[in-house]
């Protein structure tokens, strides 16, 4: 098995700004809580009576410090386990972090989670010169791989249609092709992928048992830019020459974005989220779409309501669009959107939970530069927050989630609310 690096370029080191130390609850093996206990941190003055680790729901994780901070985190913003013995003497989901590995048939796809400040900000170095690194983590799944896990089948296209992995990856390229498209803007760039994915839906691949009639390789590829065509020519140039998605559509939309933007733990966990009565009341409020956000992030503004997710951001900058277009395109490229990494969606599915990640993030980011942020700042913030729970968060993985996202998708409001949050405003003039 090889780990392979995207063609899109991504770049990222650790700048230590501490952010995931005070963010994630860090599971750790009973070797790994074996080593780090062998490292006499008893020994220090801010380590009496306090204990490694905390055991929740027979899993044990690093414990964190009242300030919310990894309870290794030192002043310094620095891990005092990598500080002190190395980076291999730490639990190996702090280690990989922010890297993913993504199965791909006979390789690993190396991709990234914008949720990592560094890696919104592309700073660093590229991602294909650290394979090595990931090759090593590589070594470590596979080591511990159940027999079959490596070898497993492509996730299919939809219901029992199953394409080769090959083909797997045509589709992503093409759709990462539509994605980078400078001559559309950000929000056009996805409804023509929807509307390709609608079509391609309807397609049987197999050739009906007939394989000179499969539609595969080179065949596949040709019908994937045939429909980028006719993607170009049938959606409107203007978001505002999209209807605008129905009350039904942006209430089962609000109560999704109120899933990308959660945060459950660590220093930035919501106040909404704190105990069962307040997330409840959070998810009632996120329903009604009325007066206040609940603040389900910490870095919500305190004042934002609902109303300034509806009010369009200026033109977005060229940065902000080349932000956006990497994260999905690390997504497309590495194939987290579907499969194993995606709560197991199939191909159509899974990109269409991509897409939906975009006017969740446009919301996000309407609410926040409400709030007072930069609009770049804003952008940024939104997709990190939504990266944060994309794949991850498992609420997106049960079946009422992806029930919601089925009917956003067949009632066409996907398309819609792509429109309606991804359009923006010209500034006002003498602004
Ligand atoms: S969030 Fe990213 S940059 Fe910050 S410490 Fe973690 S890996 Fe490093």
């Amino acid at each position: 098995m090889q780990v392979r690096s995207l063609p899109v370029l991504q770049n990222w080191d650790c700048h230590s700004c501490g952010d995931c130390c005070r963010s994630y609850a860090v599971p750790v093996t009973a070797d790994e809580r074996r080593r780090i206990e062998a490292q006499g941190w008893e020994k220090l003055p801010e380590f009496a009576g306090v204990p490694y680790f905390v055991k929740r729901g027979g899993e044990f994780y690093l414990n964190h410090r009242a300030d919310g901070g990894c309870v290794f985190l030192g002043p310094d913003k620095l891990c005092r386990i990598h500080g002190t013995f190395g980076s291999a003497a730490k639990p190996l989901a702090c280690r990989i972090y922010p890297f993913l590995l993504v199965p791909a048939g006979d390789h690993w796809n190396l991709g990234l989670r914008l949720a990592c400040p560094s890696a919104a900000d592309n700073k660093g170095r590229p991602l294909s010169e650290q394979l090595h690194e990931a090759r090593e983590y590589a070594a470590f799944f596979e080591a511990s791989a159940a027999p079959g896990a490596l070898d497993a089948p492509p996730p299919p296209l939809q219901g029992r249609q199953v394409l080769p992995w090959g083909d797997v990856a045509r589709i992503a390229a093409a759709v990462s092709k539509l994605l980078a498209d400078d001559d559309d803007p950000f929000e056009r760039r996805w409804r023509k992928v929807l509307f390709v994915i609608t079509m391609l839906k309807k397609a049987k691949f197999d050739g009906g048992g007939d394989p000179k009639k499969a539609v595969t390789g080179g065949r596949l590829s040709e019908l994937l830019h045939v429909m980028g065509e006719a993607a170009d020519d049938e959606e409107p140039e203007a978001a505002d020459a999209v209807t605008r998605p129905g009350w039904a559509g942006r209430t089962v939309f609000r109560q999704l974005v109120a899933v990308f933007s959660r945060k459950d733990h660590g220093a930035e966990q919501g106040t909404a989220q704190r105990g069962p009565a307040r997330r409840l009341w959070a998810a009632v409020r996120f329903a009604s779409g009325r007066g206040t956000v609940p603040k389900v992030h910490a870095a919500l503004p305190d004042a934002a309501r609902f109303a300034d997710g509806e009010r369009p951001l200026p033109d977005l900058s060229a940065a902000s669009t080349s932000l956006l277009a990497r994260w999905h395109r690390v997504k497309v490229e590495s194939l987290q959107f579907c499969g194993p990494t995606n709560f197991r969606l199939g191909v159509w599915e899974g990109l269409e939970s991509l897409a939906l990640t975009f006017p969740a993030a446009m919301w996000l980011a309407r609410v926040l530069a409400a709030g007072g942020r930069a609009a770049d700042a804003a952008v940024s913030q939104a997709a990190r927050m939504v990266d944060d729970n994309f794949g991850f968060n498992p609420l997106l993985g049960s079946a009422r989630q992806k029930f919601a996202l089925r009917v956003l998708a067949n009632r066409g409001d996907l398309a819609r609310l792509v429109a309606w949050y991804g359009r923006t405003a010209p500034p006002a003039p003498g602004a």
